[in-house]
C-alpha cells in the first residue's frame, strides 16, 4: 500500500515527529512493504529520520502528484486543526485532505487533538471537510466533544492512544555526547527538566533555577535540560541552567533536533523526567520512566491519569511546591517504575489500534480483491453445505479443517459474520438434555466434527467425515492466514483480520495473545478479556468486543458454555465470526500442553488428557456413553434403511 502523511513535519517539534515515528513503526509490522511519502518542512531531514521519501508540504504540484500516488492520505496527528498559532493552519491540513477526496483517495484524520478554533470560518471548515473524512481517530475526549458541538455526525470519531506511548527506544545508536558526558561526569541519576515557555513560567527563570538546583543537591541527582522544540523551548532552558547555582558547573541543555526513538533513548537512560511538554512525559511513560507532569494543559494531565501517575504539579506552581512534588515522585519512583510497566503492554496496543484504524479503509480494500479473486472458496462452500448431517439429532458438517477455514475466512471476510461450533461428544449428549445449547448449535452456521468420537460416530450412522476440524487447529490456522503483511510462501492468502479473545483464567487470554502476536507478525489481536466474569460486568465485556470491531472472536468458556454464550453475545459485533474453542487459550498461552502429535495421529487425545489431567475422568464418561448411543443410532437407522 501507497500511504501519503501530512502533518506538522519536517518542523523541528519532536511531538509531531514522535508520532510520525510511531505511525511508522506500526505501518511497517501492518504492511512490511508499504511505502511511505510525507509532506514534510525540511524533505532531506525527514527521509534522513526516517527512511521515508518525503516532499516539500508547500509545493502544490508535489501534493497533488503524490496524492494521485497513494492509495490513502492520512492526516495527523497532532493539534493541526487549531487557529491559535497561525490562521493558515485550519485550512492547509483541511485543503489537503479535500484535494485527496476530489482525486478519489481515502483520507483518514489520525491521532489528532482539535481545537481551540477561535474563528467561526475555521469551525466552519472543520465541521465540512471532516465529514468528508473516511475515518476520524483523536487523541482526547475534548477533541471528540468540541467535534460533535460542531454539530459533527458522521464519521464517528474514535478515541485512540497518542502513538508515541507505543514507540521504541533506537537501539545501538550514539547519544548526544552532552548526554553521555554529563552523566559519566556527575556519577548520579539523571533528572530530565522539559520546560516550555509559557505565562505561568515567564519571568520566573530565577525561581526555577533555584528549585532545581535544590532537586540537584537534597536528591542527590544530575539535572538535564531536554528542549523539546529547540527553537523555543532552547532559549529558556539555557536561562534556567545559566542563573543555577551547582558546585560542577552548569548542566547539560541539549537540543532534541534528533530523531525521537534517539530521544527515547535518553529518556529510557533517565531515573525521573519533570516535564511540561506532552511528548516528555509520553516518551517517559513509553519507556517506563517516572514522570512530573506540569499541568499547563489539559492534555498533559489526561496523560497522567491515563498512565494511572500521581504526581502532577500545577503550572504555578512555586519552586518550593514543585520540590515537594519532584521529592514525592522521587520517593515512590520504584511504585511508578512497576505501574508504568504493566500498563506498558496496553498502551502499545491501543498505540497500533489507532494506526489500523486509520489504515482500515485500504486494509478492506485488499480483503475485498482478495475475496473476489478467491471464487473457489464459494464453490467449496456450497459442497460444504450439501454435507451437513445429523448425529443424535445435532447437526454436523462434514468438512474438512481446509473447508473449516475457508468457510470462517468467508464469513469474516465478506462482514457476513456467523457462529461456528467444534462440536465435541460431550457436548453432542448435553444438548440433548439442555435445550438451550441445542437451540444454540442447530443456530450455528457451521458445525465442525471436533473429537475423534463425533467422527466415528458420523461414520457409524452412515455420514462421510472428511476429518476432523480440532478447536485450537482451526484457531492457529485462522491467525496464520488473518495475520497482515508478512512475506513468504503464504503471504498472498493473508488478508488482515482483526481477533479478539474471551475466556480462560485472568491473564490467560494476554499471555496467549502475546505469544500469537510473536509468533505470527502482522498479527491483529485487538483485545482480551477472561471468561470468568459476572453477570454483571457481561455488558462491559460486550461493549469492549463491540468497540474493537473484531473479524473473528474466540470464545474459550468450554464447551456448552461458550455456545450458549456465543448464541447470545454475537449480537455486539455482529460482522464477526464467534467461534468457541474450549481450552485452547491455556494452551496458545504455554499453560497447558497440548497432547503429543502421536496421540493425536492415533486419535487419543482424550487420553492423554485424562492422563494428564485426572480431574476429567468424570466429563470423559460422556465418550463411552456417546459412542454406545450412536451405535444404537446406526442400529436403528440399519433397521429403517
Ligand atoms: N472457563 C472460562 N469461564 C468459565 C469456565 C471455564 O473461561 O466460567 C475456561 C477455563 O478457564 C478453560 C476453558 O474455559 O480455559 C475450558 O477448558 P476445557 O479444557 O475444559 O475446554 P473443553 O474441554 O470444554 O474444550
Amino acid at each position: 500500500m501507497r500511504v501519503l502523511v501530512s502533518g506538522y513535519h519536517g518542523m523541528g517539534n519532536l511531538g509531531d515527529e514522535a508520532v510520525l515515528a510511531a505511525f511508522l513503526q506500526h505501518l511497517a509490522e501492518i504492511d512490511p512493504h508499504a511505502e511511505c511519502t510525507v509532506l514534510s518542512g525540511d524533505p532531506d531531514s525527514t527521509r534522513k529520520a526516517f527512511g521515508v521519501s518525503a516532499v516539500p508540504r508547500t509545493s502544490l504540484p508535489a501534493i497533488i502528484r503524490e496524492i494521485r500516488r497513494a492509495d490513502i492520505l492520512v492526516s495527523g496527528g497532532g493539534s493541526l486543526l487549531q487557529d491559535v498559532t497561525g490562521a493558515l493552519s485550519v485550512p492547509y491540513y483541511l485543503g489537503i485532505i479535500t484535494l485527496a477526496r476530489l482525486s478519489g483517495r481515502p483520507a483518514s484524520v489520525y491521532a489528532q487533538g482539535i481545537g481551540p478554533l477561535n474563528s467561526g470560518f475555521s469551525r466552519l471548515l472543520v465541521r465540512q471537510v471532516m465529514s468528508w473524512a473516511s475515518v476520524i481517530t483523536l487523541r482526547d475526549q475534548g477533541s471528540c466533544d468540541l467535534l460533535r458541538r460542531l454539530g459533527h455526525v458522521r464519521p464517528e470519531p474514535a478515541l485512540v492512544t497518542d502513538p508515541a506511548f507505543a514507540l521504541r527506544p533506537a537501539q545501538g545508536c550514539s547519544l548526544p555526547a552532552e548526554w553521555t558526558e554529563s552523566r559519566e561526569a556527575s556519577g548520579r541519576p539523571v533528572v530530565v527538566f522539559c520546560f516550555r515557555p509559557w505565562p505561568s513560567v515567564d519571568g520566573r527563570e530565577a525561581e526555577l533555577a533555584a528549585c532545581v538546583d535544590r532537586i540537584s543537591s537534597e536528591l542527590g541527582v544530575c539535572p538535564v535540560f531536554l528542549a523539546f522544540q529547540p527553537g523555543v523551548d532552547l532559549p529558556l532552558a539555557r536561562r534556567i541552567a545559566g542563573l543555577m547555582k551547582v558546585s560542577s558547573g552548569p548542566p547539560a541543555v541539549i537540543g532534541c533536533g534528533i530523531p525521537p526513538q534517539q530521544v527515547l533513548a535518553m529518556i529510557a537512560q533517565a531515573e525521573l523526567v519533570v516535564g511540561m511538554r506532552l511528548h516528555s512525559l509520553v516518551f517517559a511513560a513509553a519507556a517506563g520512566v517516572p514522570f512530573v507532569a506540569i499541568d499547563y494543559d489539559p492534555k498533559v494531565r489526561a496523560v497522567s491519569e491515563r498512565v494511572g501517575n500521581p504526581n502532577v504539579a500545577p503550572a504555578n506552581a512555586s519552586g518550593d511546591e514543585l520540590f515537594r512534588v519532584v521529592s514525592l515522585a522521587w520517593a515512590d519512583r520504584a511504585r511508578i517504575r512497576q505501574l508504568l510497566s504493566e500498563i506498558r503492554p496496553e498502551l502499545e496496543r491501543e498505540g497500533r489500534q489507532g494506526a489500523e484504524l486509520a489504515l482500515a479503509p485500504v486494509m478492506g480494500k485488499a480483503r475485498e480483491s482478495r475475496v473476489e479473486k478467491d471464487g473457489r472458496k464459494d464453490a467449496r462452500q456450497g459442497d460444504a453445505d450439501a454435507r451437513r448431517a445429523v448425529l443424535l439429532g445435532v447437526p454436523v458438517d462434514c468438512v474438512d479443517m481446509d473447508e473449516a477455514v475457508a468457510r470462517c475466512m468467508r464469513l469474516a471476510e465478506s462482514g457476513e459474520g456467523g457462529h461456528v461450533v467444534t462440536l465435541n461428544p460431550e457436548m453432542t449428549l448435553a444438548s440433548g438434555r439442555d435445550e438451550a445449547l441445542m437451540e444454540a448449535i442447530r443456530g450455528a452456521d457451521l458445525v465442525a466434527p471436533d473429537g475423534i468420537g463425533v467422527v466415528l460416530g458420523l461414520k457409524l450412522t452412515g455420514s462421510k467425515p472428511r476429518g476432523r476440524v480440532a478447536g485450537i487447529e482451526l484457531a492457529t490456522r485462522l491467525m496464520q492466514a488473518g495475520a497482515l503483511g508478512v512475506s513468504g510462501p503464504d503471504a498472498d492468502a493473508r488478508v488482515g483480520l482483526r481477533f479478539f479473545f474471551v475466556g480462560a483464567k485472568p491473564g490467560v487470554a494476554e499471555q496467549a495473545a502475546e505469544k500469537m502476536r510473536e509468533a505470527n507478525p502482522g498479527l491483529s489481536i485487538v483485545g482480551t478479556h477472561h471468561g470468568y466474569f459476572q453477570d454483571s460486568s457481561e455488558d462491559t465485556v460486550l461493549h469492549m468486543i463491540s468497540a474493537a470491531h473484531p473479524d473473528v472472536v474466540f470464545v474459550a468458556m468450554g464447551a456448552g458454555k461458550q455456545e450458549k454464550w456465543i448464541a447470545k453475545a454475537r449480537h455486539a459485533a455482529p460482522a464477526a465470526v464467534w467461534i468457541g474453542v474450549g481450552g485452547s487459550l491455556d494452551v496458545l498461552s504455554g499453560n497447558t500442553k497440548r497432547a503429543p502429535v502421536v496421540f493425536r495421529k492415533l486419535g487419543l487425545e482424550w487420553l492423554y488428557r485424562l492422563v494428564t489431567e485426572p480431574s476429567r475422568a468424570k466429563r470423559m464418561t460422556a465418550l463411552p456413553v456417546f459412542m454406545l448411543a450412536a451405535i444404537g443410532e446406526a442400529f436403528r437407522k440399519g433397521r429403517r434403511d
